[in-house]
């Protein structure tokens, strides 16, 4: 490694997908270390599907996030989500990342990893399979959008 650094970096990065599918657990799970069973966030702005222009300005990273238990919000993110990102997303050099999370309930899994690597590979995006819950892959998520963030020119 390069040893220590002594500066801070900083990244705007965004976390979008349907409601439920474990955005703030993610966000949660990789800055603490235990995740128990976190209350469903009450977000009332959630209802409101569309978000402003000034949500995604300046944003050098997007993780669109659906559960893998749940087809409609893996079918939201084409339908809904990935329009809306081509509608407001002005930094067109913005690192994608799609992230399937609940893969802990594999048993009630409806969404493969194969449908999920070919929506990425549609989306541009990279990809990842993730829990929130047992912290699978939760690091690698923001370390690999981190990296590639840094690697832009
Ligand atoms: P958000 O609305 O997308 O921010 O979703 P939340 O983070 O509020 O999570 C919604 C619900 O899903 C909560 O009850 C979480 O405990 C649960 N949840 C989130 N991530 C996971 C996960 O990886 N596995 C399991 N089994 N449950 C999760």
């Amino acid at each position: 490694g390069q040893g220590q650094s002594n500066y801070d970096l900083s990244f705007k990065i965004l976390l979008i997908g349907d409601s439920a599918v474990g955005k703030s657990s993610l966000l949660v799970s990789f800055i603490s270390n235990v995740v128990d069973d976190l209350a469903p966030t009450i977000a009332g702005q959630e209802r409101f599907r569309t978000l402003t222009s000034s949500y995604y300005r300046g944003a050098q990273g997007i993780v669109l996030v659906y559960d893998v238990t749940k087809r409609d919000t893996f079918t939201n993110l084409s339908d809904v989500w990935a329009k809306e990102l081509e509608l407001y997303s002005t930094n067109q050099d913005c690192i994608r990342m799609l992230v399937g999370n609940k893969v802990d309930r594999e048993s009630e899994r409806v969404v493969s990893r194969e449908e999920g690597m070919a929506l990425a590979e549609e989306l541009g995006c990279l990809f990842l399979e993730c829990s929130a819950k047992t912290r699978e892959n939760v690091e690698q998520c923001f370390e690999e959008l981190a990296l590639k963030i840094m690697e832009m020119p």
